[in-house]
């Protein structure tokens, strides 16, 4: 038997890439996607570490072009995407009153936009194999607000939503569809923010990570990329095939209040 593809978008750091790790564990070929200098060399040791085989793009994801030309590259080197992972993402933090428009539109494009864009070009193949597993990577503020960014908190609020309405339509096809909503991960996304967290709460590197990261949460730890990859190992595991449309915490606790 053929092994599985997974595939998943903003791949080559943080979260996706520990995803990525953990399916090509489970013997999942890996197509590869991110913006890292060094991407090819990361996907290449990765792959070659769990003897699977793969396929690694630089695909800008604010590029829909880039996107269904990656889609078709990835189709025509395995036959059939069996999971796909919308991971891609970026954060910008400000006021409203300042929040800049480009960023407004970046966060948008990459967090939401790009979500909708690979799924629509996976779905025929997903479909004409009945079987399938997406799986969003979006954030506990895809269920509730914090201030300073409305761009971010309306993207994931938005990828809930899309996640939701595919997983209705993938139904009747075998496709499963369902939102992972972490809190925080000790990631380079978050290492960015600091800087602009301390500027718009004017607090100190330690005051932000107590006062605003972790405040939010139940219990004061960071989530793990490790616990993040295995939910959505979870999610596209045949134990889950009548899970599909929720949105699944690993906030500890953050939501709960
Ligand atoms: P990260 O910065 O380590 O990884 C982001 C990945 O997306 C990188 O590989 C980057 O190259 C890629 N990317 C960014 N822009 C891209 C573009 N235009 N085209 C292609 N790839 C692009 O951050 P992370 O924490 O691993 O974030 C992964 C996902 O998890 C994001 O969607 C993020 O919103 C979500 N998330 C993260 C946290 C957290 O605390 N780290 C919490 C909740 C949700």
């Amino acid at each position: 038997m053929k092994n599985k593809t997974a595939l998943i978008t903003g791949s080559t750091s943080g979260i996706g890439f520990g995803i990525a790790k953990a399916f090509a564990s489970q013997g999942y070929n890996i197509v590869f996607n991110g913006l890292e200098p060094d991407g090819a060399e990361i996907a290449k040791t990765a792959a070659g570490a769990a003897g699977v085989d793969y396929l690694f793009s630089a695909a800008n994801m604010l590029d829909p072009t880039a996107i269904r030309a990656f889609a078709a590259e990835a189709l025509a080197k395995f036959g059939t995407i069996e999971v796909l992972v919308n991971n891609a993402g970026i954060q910008f933090v400000s006021p409203i009153e300042d929040f800049p428009e480009a960023k407004w539109d970046a966060i948008i494009g990459i967090n939401l936009s790009a979500a909708f864009h690979v799924t629509k070009a996976i779905w025929p193949s997903m479909k004409a194999n009945n079987y399938g597993r997406i799986i969003n990577i979006a954030s506990a503020h895809g269920l509730v607000a914090s201030e300073y960014k409305a761009a971010y908190v309306a993207a994931k609020h938005g990828l809930i939503g899309f996640t939701k309405t595919i997983a209705l339509e993938g139904a009747v096809c075998g496709i499963t569809a369902n939102s992972i909503c972490p809190g925080y991960v000790h990631t380079p996304i978050v290492d960015k923010q600091i800087p602009e967290q301390m500027k718009a709460h004017n607090m100190t590197k330690e005051e932000v990570v107590e006062k605003v990261f972790l405040d939010k949460q139940a219990i004061k730890q960071f989530n793990t990329v490790e616990s993040i990859a295995q939910s959505a190992l979870f999610l596209a595991s045949d134990a889950a095939f009548t899970i599909t449309g929720i949105a699944l915490s690993v906030d500890g606790g953050w939501t709960a209040q």
